[in-house]
């Protein structure tokens, strides 16, 4: 750790965020008796905390963010030039930044026309499901409003977010929800026998379920199908062959416009710039958030085809006919400024390319955990997204213990090494390990990463 921190200030530090912060996902109790880990450093692939322990952060900034690691002066230049040139100017108007960003992102995404800017990937969701419910006014006199998500995905944290969430427990003591939003069956292979359903095209089997619901709602009702590429906090489940096409052609049959959520999949984690381009798909929108900036500064987009666009330039005579949303930070500079920055270093670092390379061989490395520990029941994942599920009887599949999963973590971290699972949002499924090391590891960081993982698994099942 390089930074220049007397321990008599870390130590007011640490009080201060006792006594005054109210920390995210965390019961508050249990700072009565230890301390709150508080991140003061990050160069790398490493951060370090307030007693000066280093650690190898395999979950990208915990929640999948920070793509192009820790500590890159480029990006902070750039977002310092362009807080001097301009800040912030919102309302209608437009800026450089946010101009040169969207030609550059829209580049990358051949089929998607337009880009909307905010904040977090919440806030890109409930836009989203705004544009459907307002074309579901506009052409189809309110009917085509529906909603459909999935079982085990997670697009937020907002009221109507959460109404589209497939994690119970992240929704639970939140209702009343929003109306409108519809549940259909998740595609997690491994998962099939808890469906009833066959393992013989499983895929075409679990997109059919959608279809079932959109007749069971009737399809003048459903006005959109919003889905994650690779589910991440779910699981991290990699859609089964042949899901995807169908989805689409269901999609296309009952005109229903295709959402998908990259919050975390999009801007490279999983070796493409967004998740839905390893699988063929033509989305009607996309929102990310996460790696657009890799957390150095907040910003979101939500992108949609020309086609969904023009629908809102039509009828211009009508007072009502645009998209009467904003968002006061959506107008911030350094968003765009750093997510340029953040997007030249992938390129110029052929990111993508080591993404894809190192996520190989880490699902290998994983493979021979897996042959050595009983407990791992699968892994899976794509690029450097990845996770491993735990069951405390391979054949049964019996998802292992929430609190067995949180020990392999903790000692892990006891370790020196980061690493997640999923929570405690899926009752029953909290038993897969995640890993999601930003773009720039190499083997030997892997290695690392592999190594705290055997030994925590060896102590805590041994
Ligand atoms: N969608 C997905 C797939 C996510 O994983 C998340 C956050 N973990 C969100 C949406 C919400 O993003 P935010 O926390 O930025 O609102």
């Amino acid at each position: 750790m390089d930074g220049n921190y007397s321990q008599n200030d870390l130590s007011h530090v640490v009080e201060a965020d006792k006594a005054h912060v109210w920390h995210h996902l965390i019961q508050h109790k249990q700072f009565e008796s230890k301390d709150p880990n508080i991140i003061v450093e990050g160069k790398g692939m490493r951060v370090w905390n307030q007693n000066g322990k280093e650690h190898l952060d395999a979950v990208s900034g915990g929640v999948w963010t920070v793509n192009v690691g820790y500590g890159r002066e480029s990006i902070v230049k750039a977002v310092a030039d362009q807080l001097i040139k301009l800040p912030y100017f919102a309302g209608s108007a437009g800026s450089i930044p946010g101009a040169l960003y969207a030609e550059k992102l829209i580049e990358k995404m051949p089929g998607q026309s337009r880009v909307y800017y905010c904040n977090s990937g919440s806030e890109a969701n409930e836009k989203a499901f705004k544009m459907v419910r307002q074309i579901a006014h506009k052409r189809y006199g309110g009917q085509k409003h529906k909603i459909l998500y999935r079982d085990r995905d997670y697009h937020g944290t907002t009221i109507s977010c959460l109404s589209a969430g497939g994690q119970d427990e992240r929704g639970a003591q939140y209702g009343p929800y929003t109306p409108g939003f519809v549940r259909v069956p998740h595609c997690l292979e491994y998962r099939a026998g808890d469906q009833g359903a066959p393992v013989e095209n499983y895929g075409e089997w679990a997109a059919n379920q959608i279809e079932e619901v959109i007749l069971r709602e009737g399809p003048d009702t459903v006005g959109a199908l919003c889905l994650e590429p690779v589910t991440a906090g779910g699981g991290v489940i990699t859609p089964p062959e042949g899901y995807w096409q169908r989805v689409q052609e269901i999609c296309r049959k009952y005109e229903i416009l295709l959402h998908i959520d990259e919050v975390v999949c999009g801007v490279g984690r999983t070796g493409k710039w967004f998740g839905y381009q390893q699988y063929g798909i033509e989305p009607d929108m996309v929102t990310m958030a996460k790696g657009v900036a890799s957390g150095y500064a907040a910003i979101a987009c939500l992108t949609t085809s020309e086609k969904v666009f023009e629908l809102f330039k039509d009828n211009a005579d009508d007072p009502l006919n645009y998209f009467r949303d904003i968002s006061t930070f959506g107008g911030c500079t350094a968003g765009p400024a750093a997510a340029m920055e953040n997007m030249r270093i992938i390129e110029d670092e052929n990111l993508l390319q080591n993404c894809t390379d190192m996520g190989a061989y880490m699902l290998d490395r994983l493979g021979e955990l897996q042959d050595k520990h009983a407990v791992i029941g699968q892994v899976r994942g794509k690029g450097l997204f990845l996770g491993a599920e735990l069951v405390s009887d391979r054949e049964a599949r019996t998802p292992m213990e929430e609190a067995r999963v949180q020990a392999v973590v903790g000692d892990c971290m006891q370790q020196g090494v980061i690493i997640g699972a999923t929570n405690r949002s899926l009752p029953g499924y909290n038993n897969t390990l995640c890993f999601s090391p930003a773009l720039i590891a190499t083997k030997d960081d892997i290695d690392e990463i592999i190594t705290a993982v055997d030994g925590a698994l060896g102590r805590v099942f041994g």
